[in-house]
This record gives structure tokens, C-alpha cells and sequence, in this order.
């Protein structure tokens, strides 16, 4: 079966910056038909739960204390790169809107909920690494990927 990196919050893992999750109803559509990998990118790369929340700000990641947390970010992109290398992964399935995991939008870096074009530190490695990678609202496109083969 095809190996699938999954954020660990759309799973109901409490991963989330403020100590939630992002449970995505319709998630166990996945389970017969993957294997998932679920990863966190922020907290595999040691920060804690909950945490201040970050966002992008050109090739930095700021917190919301004004904090420069690239570093985190840098390392959690890292480790989800090689765990892909290393099982030879294909598709993954992030959260958009995360600085993390966002795949087709994230914060514009201002701390006032606005969304502009753009993805996440993990995502942006995992696509250079040619890794086709879908968000929570595009589940079926990667469904259909997974039973069409
Ligand atoms: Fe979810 Fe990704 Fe944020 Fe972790 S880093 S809580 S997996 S969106």
C-alpha cells in the first residue's frame, strides 16, 4: 500500500498551537486504502503544546511574541523530509493555513487573520522533493490518486 504523510491534527491529535486539533470528519476514508505516516513538524522539532502561535514573514517564521522561531520550522521541515526519503512517500496530506503544513495559502505574517497565496516551511520541502502534496479540503483528488493505481 502507498505511504501517506499526514498531519497529525487533522487526526484529532492535539498538535495544534493552541492545544487543539483539527479533526477532519471523513478522515477514515484514508485507513483502508494507506498506509499513514503522521507527522507534526512543530512539535517534532521540539516545540512545545500549546505554543504561541507563528506565522511566515518572507523566508523568516515569527511567533506572535516577536520571536524568531525559523529554526524550528527549519528543523521540523527536516525531519519530515527524511522520514519521506526514507519510505520512499509519494502523496501527503497537510492542514492548509499552517506555517508548517499550509499548502496552497498561509498567513500573511501580521497577526490579523489574513490568508495570502502561499505554503508552509514543510510543505515547500516536500514539494521540492517532489512530493505531490494535497490539503484537508482536497482529500478525494488524493483518493482518487490512491485507488486509480
Ligand atoms: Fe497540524 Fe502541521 Fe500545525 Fe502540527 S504543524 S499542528 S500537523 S498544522
Amino acid at each position: 500500500m502507498e505511504k501517506v504523510l499526514i498531519s497529525a491534527c487533522l487526526l484529532g491529535e492535539n498538535t495544534k498551537y493552541n492545544g487543539k486539533n483539527n479533526y477532519l470528519k471523513g478522515i477514515e476514508k484514508l485507513f483502508p486504502i494507506c498506509d499513514l505516516i503522521i507527522i507534526c513538524p512543530e512539535v517534532m522539532s521540539g516545540m512545545k503544546t500549546p505554543r504561541n502561535p507563528s506565522e511566515i514573514q518572507n523566508d523568516k517564521v515569527i511567533n506572535s511574541q516577536n520571536k524568531d522561531v525559523t529554526h524550528f520550522f527549519h528543523s521540523g521541515a527536516a525531519l519530515v523530509s527524511y522520514i519521506a526519503k526514507e519510505n520512499n512517500v509519494k502523496y501527503a496530506l497537510l492542514k492548509e493555513n499552517s506555517p508548517s503544513c499550509g499548502v496552497h495559502k498561509i498567513y500573511d505574517g501580521s497577526f490579523t487573520s489574513k490568508l495570502i497565496d502561499g505554503q508552509g516551511m514543510t510543505t515547500r520541502a516536500l514539494i521540492k522533493m517532489g512530493i505531490q502534496v494535497f490539503s484537508e479540503k482536497e482529500i478525494d483528488f488524493l483518493i482518487q490518486k490512491l485507488t486509480n493505481q
